[in-house]
Formats: C-alpha cells, sequence, structure tokens
C-alpha cells in the first residue's frame, strides 16, 4: 500500500516568528555577533539552570572549546561512546588526546558507567557522555566516577535541551554542556551551539577562543585607542554565532516547552501503539529522567538476517515514510580501524544495536494521524519482511533483548 502523504524523517518547526526575526535582524544591520546573541546566551543559560552560556557556531565547536578550555591535550585519554556521531570522536583528536571507547549498556544506547571505571588509566582526563536520541546517561554513576578518579565531565548534549536527569536539568551540572542547534535537533538556528558551564573562568576562555583569541582586556581598550585596537592572547578559532542565528535562537528558545510538549506527546502515542508489537524494542524511558525525544529509535528482533533492519527501512521509504539510523558506531568507521587499530567486534552491544536500530519520525509539526501511517506502514513492512525470507530467520538479535 502506498500513502499519499509522505512523511518525511524531520522538519524543523519554523513560523511566522522566526521569519519575523529574521526580517528584523537583517533590518537592524547588525547581523554578526552582537546584542541577540548575548540575550540568548543569557536565556538560555536561565533555561538550562548553568551559571554561564556560550554562543558558538556548532555542537562540534562547543565541544572542541571546552576541550581546549580545561587544557586536555596530546598524551591525555578521553572516555566516550562508540555510539555517537562523527564529532564527539573527532573533536577529541583534534586536542591530539586519545579517544578512548567503551561499550554501552546491554539494553540502552548510552555508554555503560561500569565499563568507563574499566577504561580509566592514569593518562585518562575526561569523559564525554552522549545522551543518546535525549535519554540522559545514567549521570549519577558517571558523576561519581568522574570525582573519584578526579576527571572532567564534558556532556554531548546535542540531543538532549530540555532533557533531566533526577532532579536535574541536563547543562545545569557537568564541567561543561555543548548542545547543537543543527536542522535536525530539538531548537534549531540552522546551525549553531551552546555551551554551557558554572565555572565563569572556563566560560570567558571558551568565549574567548570563540573568536580568534582575542583578549577581552583589548576590547575593553577600545574607547582609549579607538575601535580598531585589539592583541592576539593565544591560538584562537572562528566559531562565534551570529546575530542571524541568535534571533532564530531566540524565538524558539520561546516556544520551546511547547515544542517538546508534543514530541512527549506523539512520543507516547509511537509506544501505546508499538508497545504490545513482539517484533519491536522500545526505546528505553527509565522513571528517573525527563526524555528530551530527539529521536525515536526502535530496534527489531526476531527479523530475517538478511534482511531486517535495512529490508525495513527500504520498505518504509517505498511506502513514503522517511526513517534514518542513528548511529554507525565511530569504531566501524575506516578512519578509526585504520588509524586506531580499531576493529568490527570490538563492542559487541553497540554493534548489534546499530545493526538493528531505526529511527522512526518525531517532529512537533507531525501529527497522529501522521504517527498512525507510520506504525500501519511498518507493521506492513514486518509482514513483508516476514515472508520475503522466512528460510533465513534466526532471531540474532534475542541474546542482547
Ligand atoms: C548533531 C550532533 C552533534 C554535532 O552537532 P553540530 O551542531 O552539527 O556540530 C554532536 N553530537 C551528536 C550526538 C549529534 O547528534
Amino acid at each position: 500500500m502506498r500513502y499519499k502523504t509522505q512523511i518525511p524523517f524531520n522538519v524543523p518547526s519554523l513560523g511566522r516568528e522566526e521569519l519575523r526575526a529574521v526580517a528584523q535582524v537583517l533590518e537592524s544591520r547588525w547581523i554578526t555577533t552582537g546584542p541577540r546573541t548575548k540575550a540568548f546566551e543569557q536565556k538560555f543559560a536561565r533555561y538550562v539552570g548553568a551559571e554561564n552560556a556560550v554562543a558558538v557556531n556548532s555542537c562540534t565547536a562547543g565541544l572542541h572549546l571546552a576541550l581546549v578550555a580545561y587544557g586536555i591535550g596530546a598524551g591525555d585519554e578521553v572516555i566516550t561512546t562508540p555510539y555517537t556521531f562523527a564529532a564527539t570522536g573527532e573533536v577529541i583528536l583534534h586536542v591530539k588526546a586519545v579517544p578512548v571507547f567503551t561499550d554501552i549498556e546491554p539494553n540502552g544506547f548510552n555508554i555503560d558507567p561500569e565499563k568507563i571505571e574499566q577504561a580509566i588509566t592514569p593518562r585518562t582526563k575526561a569523559i564525554i557522555p552522549v545522551h543518546f536520541a535525549g535519554e540522559p546517561c545514567r549521570m549519577d554513576k558517571i558523576v561519581e566516577i568522574a570525582l573519584r578518579h578526579n576527571l572532567i565531565i564534558i556532556e554531548d548534549a546535542a540531543h538532549a535541551l530540555g532533557a533531566r536527569y533526577r532532579d536535574k536539568m541536563i547543562g545545569s551540572f557537568a564541567h561543561a554542556s555543548a548542545f547543537s542547534f543543527y536542522a535536525t535537533k530539538n531548537l534549531t538556528t540552522g546551525e549553531g551551539g551552546m555551551v554551557t558551564t558554572n565555572d565563569s573562568e572556563i566560560a570567558d576562555r571558551i568565549r574567548m577562543l570563540s573568536l580568534h583569541g582575542l583578549s577581552h582586556d583589548a576590547w575593553n581598550r577600545y574607547s582609549a585607542l579607538g575601535k580598531w585596537y585589539y592583541e592576539i592572547t593565544e591560538l584562537g578559532f572562528k566559531y562565534n554565532m551570529s546575530d542571524i542565528q541568535a534571533a532564530l535562537g531566540l524565538v524558539q528558545l520561546e516556544r520551546f516547552d511547547e515544542m517538546q510538549k508534543k514530541r512527549r506527546e506523539l512520543a507516547e502515542l509511537y509506544y501505546q501503539l508499538l508497545v504490545d508489537n513482539d517484533h519491536i524494542v522500545l526505546p528505553p524511558r527509565p522513571a528517573n529522567i525527563v526524555h528530551a525525544w530527539h529521536l525515536f529509535v526502535i530496534r527489531l528482533k526476531k527479523l530475517c538476517k538478511k534482511l531486517n533492519r535495512n529490508f525495513i527501512i527500504r520498505d518504509l521509504n517505498i511506502q513514503g515514510i522517511g526513517t534514518s539510523v542513528h548511529f554507525i558506531p565511530l569504531h566501524m568507521h575506516p578512519f578509526y580501524q585504520n588509524n586506531f587499530g580499531y576493529e568490527t567486534g570490538d563492542f559487541p552491544i553497540a554493534e548489534k544495536t546499530f545493526e538493528s536500530a531505526i529511527s522512526l519520525p518525531l517532529y512537533p509539526d507531525m501529527t497522529e494521524t501522521d504517527v498512525l501511517e507510520v506504525v500501519d506502514a511498518l507493521q506492513s513492512s514486518i509482514d513483508k519482511n516476514e515472508k520475503a525470507d522466512l528460510k533465513h530467520k534466526v532471531g540474532y538479535a534475542e541474546e542482547i533483548y
């Protein structure tokens, strides 16, 4: 069956207010970092409950600057999950540290705190937990490990704006947390990011590094020497956010709670419709967290080894339903295998999870009917898959679910 409606995997929620905000910033003629960026930083810090927020041009830039600001560099090891996007591993290498991957939890998507503990060496300096799909990692355990071993926690919070671990907002308690405002993320500025931290010196340093390492003192001397004066005090980067992005961000932040409410309702509906489906493992939603529902990632079980996930994705696509896969584990990519000796087989839980994962459409502009259509299409694809390749039926995923 082919549906009339095409349901894309992701559509950013942008309305008239965003259009007006961007028009206003253009009319003002102040289009780079300026008053709107400052206002966005202040409102964002207040929203997540952090002392400071520094706007940057991506989450990747934010993670990179947080590592630099905390002095992590050559010879240091940084523990993170292989079940993440390119950015998380890349920034560790850009500061010349070594990424040390540890496997995810047996029945989830997040890094396993027990395995972090086992990977710690005298060279370990930091942990980068990734709150996959908007589900916070087990932060009580990770914070406890970090305290015991004197490690810095830099959160990859690209998926986790609005998430809470117990009573705390993500972004309010780690050494630093980096958020993404990429087109598909829960709050978007097209491209953009934010670092939050309760350490004001670190925030100042990140801000300075984000604009070529120009000294604040020099900025302050402007009035005495004239506007042309500045001093380069250390090697910096060009990672600042523009006021065009910040104008979008300010509107999105105003709308954020309402957008999150919609995501929660749609996720709840997926749950209700899929909870009895014995081909599917639903995403974890532990009781002590607020999930940000950036992604709704199901895992398939008991399907045919040959076709399974890829068959379903192709068939959903034919039915007009967009999906995606998060993530191809970093250690399975040629770059990591060729340069660091990682091999497929090193992180079996991440690999099996990847092989069975499908991210279903989830965004505030979806309707409940859209969710019903996705679920119908999914059931139809599963039925086809079952019929297509019964002779290869092996139930390979059951050992971990
Ligand atoms: C999107 C994403 C990033 C990178 O965000 P950018 O703003 O595009 O740099 C980092 N980590 C994860 C897990 C992501 O999904």
